[in-house]
């Protein structure tokens, strides 16, 4: 059975052999058999050859199909929204990963979008659901009731806004209305 990258692992599992990986952090050469020290899930670096296990109970994280993170919006380019994660929900721990994250413009809201920018604006703090991992690629989506934006500044003036109705927030200060997919836990 061949180990990859997100694989849990009991302690004193096999995981490769010495030919092929060098033993990091959570794993350990036994006469030639690199093992895991702990119970975790597995990390391949391919480009420093060595294979670690991430233990589930401290250290970094790694995420996964089905977590819920929050993030921030950093840029809009064409059909997708780049977002930096900040952390994964009820979790205060670091990631294993320098983890690069979009949002398709599909996979925004359930009805049609017709430009981003009608969902997000940059610096907008979301939260959304991690729907594929591919090493350190995330792809996200908002479409659920409790995604999408959760804090947002007015663009005119930089107040924070309120939701005034479905799909738009309202700026107290300056009267200003911007659209934008609303998530259910919105704080105000
Ligand atoms: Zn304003």
């Amino acid at each position: 059975m061949k180990i990859e990258s997100g694989d849990l692992v009991m302690p004193g599992d096999f995981l490769a052999v010495s030919e092929q990986f060098l033993p990091g952090q959570g794993a350990y050469d036994d006469e030639g058999f690199i093992k895991s020290t702990t119970s975790g899930n597995v990390y391949i670096n391919i480009k420093s050859k060595e294979i670690e296990v991430i233990s589930k109970s401290g250290g970094p994280v790694l995420l996964k199909k089905g977590d819920i993170i929050f993030g921030q919006i950093k840029d809009l380019r064409g059909q997708r929204a780049l977002v930096d994660i900040q952390i994964k929900k009820g979790c205060s721990r670091e990631f294993a990963l320098p983890y690069k994250a979009a949002i398709h413009i599909s996979q925004v809201t359930k009805g049609y979008l017709d430009r981003l920018n009608e969902a997000f604006r940059i610096g907008d703090i979301i939260e959304a659901e991690i729907i594929k991992v591919m090493g350190d690629n995330v792809d996200l989506t908002t479409i659920e009731d409790n995604c999408g934006v959760i804090k947002a500044m007015c663009t005119r003036c930089r107040n924070y806004m309120k939701p005034s109705k479905r799909n738009e927030l309202y700026c107290e200060r300056c009267n200003h209305k911007e659209k934008r997919k609303i998530s259910s836990n919105y704080v105000e």
